[in-house]
């Protein structure tokens, strides 16, 4: 129910939909103006496509598993209990050792330390990290591995993406001065422009 309820936040689904777009467009761009230009006739464009590929595919099998994935919510209880109640109860588990369990006021649970509220979500998150609206999820306990993944696979993406744009122009300018320097000297200019 509340993970139906999370995802029917539109910031999170329009976030989500950037998030595919932004992958597949990122691919496009490397592949259709970086790689093909650069090393149409060389075994390095199978390769380099073939290794980002494989990086942005990681990264959406990652992204989905943060994004599916249950946070770390604190089960609601089974009936409704009377706070005046729950507030004699969390005194007397305190005295008995269970120290920093709390009663959330909003979802009317016992949450155990370090869990917090969220109001997107609408339900207490063990360990919550934050509600980020690009996973559609809150990043808690049970999915923050995945959510770090997602992070690390992103940056590794976008350095590669930039290695590749500066090692393509480097082959370029190469390719250029080792010959065909009449053949491409009437193309050369718009394809530096585009790289
Ligand atoms: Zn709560
Ligand atoms: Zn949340």
């Amino acid at each position: 129910m509340a993970s139906l309820r999370c995802r029917r936040d539109p910031c999170g689904v329009i976030c989500l939909i950037l998030t595919y777009f932004s992958v597949f467009y990122a691919d496009y761009v490397v592949i259709q103006y970086v790689l093909i230009p650069a090393y149409s006739d060389s075994v390095w464009c199978t390769l380099h496509g073939s290794v980002f590929n494989l990086i942005l595919l990681l990264l959406l099998a990652c992204h989905s598993k943060a994004v599916f994935s249950d946070p770390g919510m604190v089960p609601l209880p089974e009936t409704a209990i009377d706070f005046s109640d729950l507030r004699s109860q969390s005194s007397r588990m305190n005295e008995r050792g269970c120290e920093g369990w709390t009663v959330c006021s909003r979802c009317e649970t016992y949450r155990p330390p370090r869990a917090h509220h969220c109001r997107v979500c609408q339900r207490c998150i063990r360990r919550m990290d934050h509600h980020c609206p690009w996973i559609n999820n809150c990043v808690g306990e049970l999915n923050q591995k995945y959510f770090i993944q997602f992070l690390f696979y992103t940056g590794m993406a976008s350095l590669y993406s930039l290695v590749l744009v500066v090692s393509a122009w480097v082959w370029r300018i190469r390719s250029e001065r080792e010959g065909d320097a009449e053949k491409e000297a009437e193309e050369s200019p718009s394809k530096h422009l585009i790289v």
